[in-house]
């Protein structure tokens, strides 16, 4: 019976060229993430699923590790299209190793004989279909790293745009200029994990700081809305020092990306660590707020940080979105954007009309169409 790789291996295509460039000896370089592979001859890069037979560079296409509806709340998305559908796909695979990976059994597929998931086969066409059959506003390229399987995600995103629906990534951030202008035509909200602003640390996760930091620069430039996520681990960057530092490259991008500070729990293979207490969060959120961010969110731990849920005007401090948790419990933004009584503009991308919340809770479809 084939293996995983060997499955894998069957739902390839080439590289898009603007990924890729010939190098000598038959090796080509990879531009899909911050690690740009050269890679040999017969090898894999790093990811270990985007690989070299005979001089052309192979990736990802044409299945899916899994499929589920979310709250947009839960990618998450707080400034864009609040209350929407998030119908979420993921492949296999990831650039990084973090130890306290919570989507371990698809990002480690390739890595850890303990993470095993078949894929299942499917076309844009059929991803598509499916998710506006759950009544999805957005369609989001997440749970294993959305970068090193681009090409696949365009080609649904293509596909998604023509029937109406937004687009999204939920990465890393560890991206290239090359991926990135690749993406920007498709894409329309971009969530980045900034998973510490230590270069030893991202080092332990596999990853270097430059290239992420990098990315949100871009990203912002572009236009494409994003937002962070920082998961908070004790011990490994809840420092004041470390949070502050975070905070002020974010203010320095620009004071309008919302942060989300989120709770760690004991998860893979980091189980030696501590879960984030909520006054933890708070004092992590605190940081955001003093140092000039105008949007701070502390997530996990719904009922538990005060008012870190919600969104605030930051002109006259009304309530805007009250959340619980992924709930959406009131809705204040008027069809343009703006508070609506003072009338700032609030930044993300705001429907005209708030529609009634499908979901508050992520669900699996029924995968008609789809199969293994
Ligand atoms: S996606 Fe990243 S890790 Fe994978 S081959 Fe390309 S550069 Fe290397």
């Amino acid at each position: 019976m084939a293996n995983l790789q060997q499955i894998l291996e069957r739902h390839v295509r080439e590289a898009a060229p603007e990924l890729q460039e010939k190098l000598d000896r038959n090796r080509v370089r990879c531009y899909s993430c911050g690690h740009c592979c050269p890679i040999a001859d017969g090898q894999a890069g790093v990811c270990k699923v985007r690989f070299n037979r005979g001089g052309v560079l192979y990736v990802p296409w044409g299945y899916v590790g899994g499929v589920q509806c979310d709250p947009i709340e839960k990618k998450p998305f707080f400034h864009a299209f609040c209350g929407a559908l998030a119908y979420s796909f993921g492949m296999l695979g990831c650039d990084l190793h973090c130890g306290y990976c919570q989507n371990w059994v698809t990002s480690q597929a390739l890595r850890d004989p303990s993470a095993v998931i078949p894929p299942l086969r499917v076309t844009p066409e059929n991803i598509v279909e499916d998710a506006l059959n759950q009544g999805a506003r957005v369609l989001v390229s997440t749970y294993n790293e959305p970068l090193i399987t681009a090409e696949w995600a365009i080609a649904i995103f293509k596909e998604a745009r023509a029937a109406g629906l937004a687009t999204g990534f939920v990465s890393n951030g560890n991206g290239t200029p090359q991926v990135l202008e690749y993406l920007s035509p498709w894409i329309d909200l971009y969530k980045v994990d900034l998973k510490s602003f230590n270069e030893q640390r991202y080092h332990q996760l596999g990853g270097r700081l430059q290239p992420i930091a990098e990315t949100i620069r871009r990203l912002h430039k572009m236009g494409i809305w994003i937002e962070i996520v920082t998961l908070v681990v004790p011990g490994f960057n809840d420092s004041n020092e470390e949070l502050t530092a975070m905070a002020e490259f974010l203010v320095s991008v620009s004071p309008d990306i919302p942060w989300h500070v989120t709770a760690f729990h004991k998860d893979y293979k980091m189980t030696g660590a501590r879960d984030t207490a909520a006054e933890t969060l708070v004092r992590a959120a605190e940081i955001g707020k003093k140092t000039g961010l105008g949007h701070v969110y502390a997530g996990n731990l719904p009922g538990e940080v005060g008012d870190f849920e919600n969104t605030w005007c930051p002109g006259c401090h009304e309530l805007l979105v009250g959340r619980s948790g992924y709930r959406v419990t009131s809705y204040h933004v008027t069809a343009d954007g703006r508070c609506r009584k003072c009338a700032i503009g609030i930044p993300g991308r705001w429907d005209p009309v708030f529609r009634r919340q499908l979901t508050d809770h992520p669900y699996l479809p029924a995968t008609a169409g789809l199969s293994r």
